[in-house]
This record gives C-alpha cells, sequence and structure tokens, in this order.
C-alpha cells in the first residue's frame, strides 16, 4: 500500500506539487494522467525518494519514505521503478543486468539469482535473450528487460512513468501486455500513461493532474465517460481525438 499525505514540492517559485493526497491500496492500480508539467513524474520519483519533498509524508508498506532515519536504499528494493528510458547497464548481458541488484543489493545466492532472473525473462518473452547485450534489443524488449530487472527484486509496489513512450508504436503491446500481466497478478502499481485504452481497461482509479494538483479522481469507466472537471474534459478532447 502508498499513501501520499499532503505532500507539497517547490522548485524555486514553482510550486510542483500542492498539497497531495491520494491512497493506493494493496493490488490497486492507479493510473496518473494529466497534460505534461502536471508534475506526474516529479510526483512518481518522490514515491522512492528520488525527488525530495518540502511538506508530507510518504508512506510505502509501512515506511515513512522521507523520514530521517530511514534507510531509503532498503525501502527502495521495496519499490520497484520503470522509466521511459531505459536506463540498462550496456556492458552487462541482459540476464547479468537481471541479476545483478539482487546478487550486490540484496544478497541472493547468485545460483538462486540467476534462476529467478531466467524464469522471469521467461515469463516476459526474452527466453533467447540471457546472453545478449541491450544495445542488440529493440526497445519494447530493452523495456521489457527492465521490468524483469525491477521484478527481480521482489518489489511489493512498481512504479512505470511512461514506459511506452519511447517506443516505436509496434512495441507498445508487448510492454503494455507486460504490465497488465502484473496486474492480473495483484500487483499494487502506479502508471504514469497517455495510452487511454489501457488506463481504461486495467487500473482501478484514474487519478488526474493539472498545474501541481490533483483534479479529479475516479473509476476509469466514470472518468472517461464523465469527466467532472472542466480540465480534465479538456483534457480528453485532446488526447481521445487524436
Ligand atoms: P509531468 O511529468 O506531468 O510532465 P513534471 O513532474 O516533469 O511533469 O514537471 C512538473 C513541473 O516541474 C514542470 O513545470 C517542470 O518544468 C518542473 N520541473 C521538473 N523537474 C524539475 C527540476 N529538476 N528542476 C526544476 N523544475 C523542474
Ligand atoms: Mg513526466
Amino acid at each position: 500500500m502508498i499513501k501520499i499525505k499532503n505532500v507539497s514540492k517547490n522548485f524555486g517559485k514553482n510550486k510542483v506539487l500542492a498539497d497531495i493526497n491520494m491512497t493506493i491500496e494493496k493490488s490497486n492500480v492507479v493510473a496518473l494522467i494529466g497534460p505534461s508539467g502536471a508534475g506526474k513524474s516529479t510526483l512518481i520519483r518522490t514515491i522512492n525518494a528520488l525527488e525530495e519533498i518540502d511538506q508530507g509524508e510518504i508512506i510505502v508498506e509501512d515506511v515513512s519514505i522521507h523520514q530521517k532515519g530511514t534507510d531509503i536504499n532498503k525501502a527502495r528494493t521495496q519499490i520497484g521503478f520503470v522509466f521511459q528510458s531505459f536506463n540498462l547497464y550496456p556492458f552487462l548481458t541482459v540476464l547479468e543486468n537481471v541479476t545483478i541488484a539482487p546478487i550486490k543489493v540484496k544478497g541472493i545466492e547468485k545460483v538462486k539469482a540467476i534462476a529467478k532472473g531466467k524464469e522471469l525473462l521467461t515469463s516476459l518473452g526474452l527466453e533467447d535473450k540471457f546472453d545478449v547485450y541491450p544495445s542488440r534489443l529493440s526497445g519494447g524488449q530493452q523495456q521489457r528487460v527492465a521490468i524483469a530487472r525491477a521484478l527481480a527484486m521482489e518489489p511489493h509496489v512498481m512504479l512505470f512513468d511512461e514506459p511506452t513512450s519511447a517506443l516505436d508504436p509496434e512495441m507498445v503491446q508487448e510492454v503494455l501486455d507486460a504490465i497488465r500481466k502484473l496486474a492480473a497478478d495483484g500487483m499494487t502499481m502506479v502508471v504514469v500513461t497517455h495510452e487511454m485504452g489501457f488506463a481504461k481497461e486495467i487500473c482501478d482509479q484514474i487519478v488526474f493532474m493539472a498545474e501541481g494538483q490533483i483534479v479529479e479522481v475516479a473509476p476509469p469507466e466514470e472518468f472517461f465517460s464523465s469527466p467532472k472537471s472542466e480540465r480534465a474534459k479538456t483534457f480528453l478532447s485532446k488526447v481521445l481525438n487524436h
């Protein structure tokens, strides 16, 4: 479970997050949507302390992430993060990319980490890529490796910041399928996405942000069929007509 309580953040004079409150229950999937500059990336990055906050509190699985004294590296092992740019280690093979953190950070035995890594990669359709270097993979394949790498730490929650935005259109589905499968398996997730059909299909809740604020929170059917705020109506009319 993720709890975000009264979180505010400024970049200089720019109020990027203004008193954000939201709760993501265990096994729920929340889509964070909204126009560019709304603060979606900043918000999702505060959940594992890639961004500091000025006010408020964020709790992930009973750990207060921004509190002094919290072992953030330990807390981060519970939180998988997948970015728009895949950020794989270029000089490691696919399997090494997936096993390095479990071995080095969690102290998992190498044979066990390799077995688990192979299992994850296989479940993501990458069973013939174990010994390949990332540069030899397509964007969709690299993003699936990035998902496997995050899952190898056995996180309790997964965060995705526009995981398909850097992909060629024909590779979007294979990555969405991987996230869909995680949702079906009961993973707790926050997904920043512009894939509205996907958000509608897999999410329990839509959180619509604009200008650093949460403007609207609703179940997908409701949000897409009858958005309440003018801001959401305008946004949807732009993204759904293209
Ligand atoms: P979104 O992901 O919704 O497009 P962001 O969270 O990236 O929005 O950005 C929200 C606002 O914060 C924007 O006005 C952006 O310019 C600003 N911002 C983001 N990161 C930084 C930073 N590191 N320094 C200063 N301003 C930033
Ligand atoms: Mg962003």
